[in-house]
């Protein structure tokens, strides 16, 4: 490593990277920081918003880090299969590569927003110029405590976090139940153009080319109120479970992180670690 390292910081638009570009901010003022934020151009309207607080904030440009090839470019390229957990093809290319692309040949630490209560790694390039270094985990940051920082700060957290708690394209084939319906509901015309992308028979049944395997997004929302009943029973069990466990409760966030965990009984993946973080 060079004595004279690039300082990196990519932000998703999610939670965990913005608390950490404040923290850095705050503890660390002396490292001359670079913020990127990798644009698949298919975001959600509230993330870029939230990005241009974020640099209200940070009193620095967010650089948008884009593929050379448009999403449907890439889409195209791969015979329109769309991607999924198994194939991840949007990540790579959307993603990682333009990231890559960006840092060079420099000697570069990546700051990644991996909690101290996460037991995951986050993007490890296999590129030798960048080291990834993890200040929550070095300072036992939790998930109470990203909540408090994002608090103090004025921030707060994204406003789709009303909808959906994990940041990236408003189309994310990891997105739950109530999230899709959180999409139809509150930007109705880009689960239309979702729904666009998704290639079914003449039935109305799902073939390959759908965002959730053997089933449409038509199918997926059919029944909003049964999908708000769950929801709501997750929530209520997820307060019942903190109210007997000892932990400090942050009075102010509980109700998002409420919803975060019930979110989460419906669909406990991780999601992308590039994307959600
Ligand atoms: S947010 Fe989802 S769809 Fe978008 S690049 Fe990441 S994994 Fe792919």
């Amino acid at each position: 490593m060079s004595s004279n390292p690039r300082h990196i910081l990519s932000i998703s638009g999610g939670k965990d990277s913005t608390a950490l570009a404040i923290f850095m901010k705050q503890n660390y003022p002396e490292i001359e920081m670079e913020y990127v934020f990798c644009d698949t151009g298919e975001e959600l309207p509230e993330t870029y918003e939230y990005l241009e607080k974020i640099e209200t904030y940070l009193g620095k440009k967010v650089t948008h880090l884009r593929s050379d090839l448009s999403w449907d470019e890439w889409l195209e390229k791969f015979s329109g299969y769309l991607p999924s957990a198994r194939s991840r093809w949007c990540t790579s290319n959307l993603k990682i590569i333009p990231f890559e692309k960006f840092v060079g040949d420099s000697e570069v630490i990546s700051y990644i927003g991996i909690r101290a209560d996460e037991n995951r790694e986050g993007y490890i390039s296999t590129k030798t110029n960048i080291t990834a270094r993890y200040p929550f985990k070095e300072h036992g940051i939790n998930k109470e405590d990203v909540m408090q920082i994002l608090h103090d700060s004025g921030l707060g957290v994204p406003a789709y976090y009303e909808w959906r708690t994990r940041s990236g394209c408003y189309f994310c084939f990891f997105q739950r139940k109530y999230e899709w319906l959180g999409l139809k509901e509150r930007h109705p015309e880009l689960f239309e153009k979702a729904k666009k992308y998704e290639t079914i028979n003449a039935d109305g049944s799902a073939q390959n080319f759908t965002w959730v395997q053997n089933t449409t997004l038509d199918e997926i929302v059919k029944y909003p109120e049964k999908i708000r009943k769950n929801h709501k029973k997750f929530e209520t069990r997820v307060k019942e479970k903190k109210k007997k466990s000892s932990t400090r409760l942050l009075d102010v966030f509980s109700d998002e992180l409420d919803f975060e965990d019930a979110l989460s009984m419906e669909d406990d993946s991780e999601g992308c670690l590039v994307c959600h973080i």
